[in-house]
């Protein structure tokens, strides 16, 4: 029996429960900027006997039994990433980007100490201080902004926060920023105040690895990324460093500091993503993720919607409602209702609340991944036009998601499954 035919078997109703999600994923297009589409190839990985091994500790050094294969495993993820991002070390453990996070905090601060992240509102992650997460419960945190009239990070600010605050960590990357980031800045501004320079980079590492974001390796001291955004893997989280003397406490972080024992069949599936991550047809399929964020972006301006910063040179764009009637829960659901999958999101300055929110993020790498190209980008722009517009009005919204089928059903998701 195939497995899927033993799952049917064994358990109707979970079976069931995947099969409706992959046909809400068919049906919809899923510009959630965080989200990708993994190859059949990484979600074959995911599931098999990896799952039953115990294997606390690193390669060589397990604290069980029974580890050859999974150390042959662990070892050629390891070299794998390494050799994709040119870093001279890394930890493939990590469960999740806020796993991979908690352990390089954990490597390189005791509690109470002060670090310097993105604030939230204007783009950073929750992992990089807020108070309500444990980055901001165990740790004295700060925040910088982006520029209030150019909307680009203000490293003037950025600077001057740095040189009041005196943290001993500062942490570059974002959640929901459509610039690049200046890496080398953040390691003159780190150096300055003799910090630690973190970078994550979970939305954008799959932009860096086919070398279309500036690389963060040559400049951060650690850099975290999860592996299911642009990298297209699954979820998960990585950890890569070049200084051989962080490498003990790095490890050590991860376990026995944050983790307990190793998701070994998700390594797997971490070791196909970075195979695929390096070929050929992956660059360019980034360049078009990148392609196809332009395309939006100026369609959407040419439909009268104004974008956070003016435009995106990444992945991923914010529409500003602060000046419209319309708050970013409504298009997010006008949009859903024409099965256009979005987050509202806050945008700087922000003056509704964190349920309503005036913007909406949308990002490119899901429908790329499909096959969408630029051409589609405008069509889309123009649905998001006429959702905005007709989102009390049930019947247009209706004739917008018939065509939004059309076009899905053009693109299928996965070929055959
Ligand atoms: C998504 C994200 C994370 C968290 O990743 P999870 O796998 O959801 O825990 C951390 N940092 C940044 C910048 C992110 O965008």
């Amino acid at each position: 029996m195939r497995p899927w035919e033993i799952l049917r078997t064994a358990d109707p109703d979970i079976f069931n429960m995947i099969e409706q999600e992959r046909i809400r994923q068919e049906h919809g297009l899923e510009f959630i900027a965080s989200e990708n589409i993994a190859s059949q190839a990484v979600i074959c990985a995911m599931a098999n006997v990896f799952n039953n091994k115990y294997a606390e500790g690193l390669p060589a050094k397990r604290y069980y039994g029974g580890c050859e294969e999974v150390d042959k495993l662990e070892n050629l993820c390891i070299e794998r990433v390494t050799s994709l991002f040119g870093a001279k070390f890394a930890n493939v453990q990590p469960h999740s980007g806020a796993q991979a996070n908690a352990a390089a905090l954990q490597a390189f601060l005791s509690p109470g100490d002060r670090i310097l992240g993105m604030d939230l509102s204007h783009g950073g992650h929750l992992t990089h201080g807020s108070k309500v997460n444990f980055s901001g419960i165990l740790y004295d945190s700060f925040f910088y902004k982006v520029h209030p009239k150019t909307e680009f990070i203000d490293y003037d600010q950025v600077a001057k926060t740095a040189q009041d605050v005196g943290p001993k960590l500062i942490i570059a990357g974002a959640s929901a920023y459509p610039r690049q980031i200046d890496f080398a800045k953040f390691r003159e501004i780190a150096d300055s105040v003799g910090a630690v320079l973190m970078v994550d980079m979970a939305h954008i590492a799959g932009l860096v690895a086919a070398g279309l974001h500036p690389d963060p390796l040559p400049y951060a001291d650690v850099v975290t990324s999860t592996t299911h955004k642009t990298l297209r893997g699954p979820r998960g989280g990585i950890i890569l460093w070049n200084n051989a003397d962080y490498t003990a406490k790095i490890n050590k972080a991860v376990f026995p500091g944050t983790q307990g024992g190793p998701l070994e069949h998700i390594i797997a599936a971490k070791a196909v993503c970075f195979k695929e991550a390096a070929s050929e047809g992956f660059k360019n399929y980034q360049k078009q993720v990148k392609a196809n964020a332009q395309a939006l972006a100026t369609n959407l301006i040419a439909n009268e919607f104004r974008l956070v910063s003016g435009g995106t040179d990444n992945h991923l764009l914010l529409i500003d409602l602060s000046k419209t009637e319309v708050s970013g829960k409504e298009l997010e659901a006008a949009l859903g209702s024409v099965l256009i999958t979005v987050n509202k999101n806050t945008v700087p300055a922000e003056t509704r609340s964190p349920f309503v929110t005036s913007g909406i993020r949308m990002g490119t790498p899901a429908v790329t991944t499909r096959g969408l190209k630029e051409d589609h980008m405008k069509m889309v722009a123009d649905w998001v036009k006429r959702a905005y517009s007709a989102r009390k009005d049930a019947e247009k919204l209706r004739e917008i998601k018939e065509e939004v089928e059309a076009l899905t059903k053009e693109f299928p998701l996965y070929v055959s499954w």
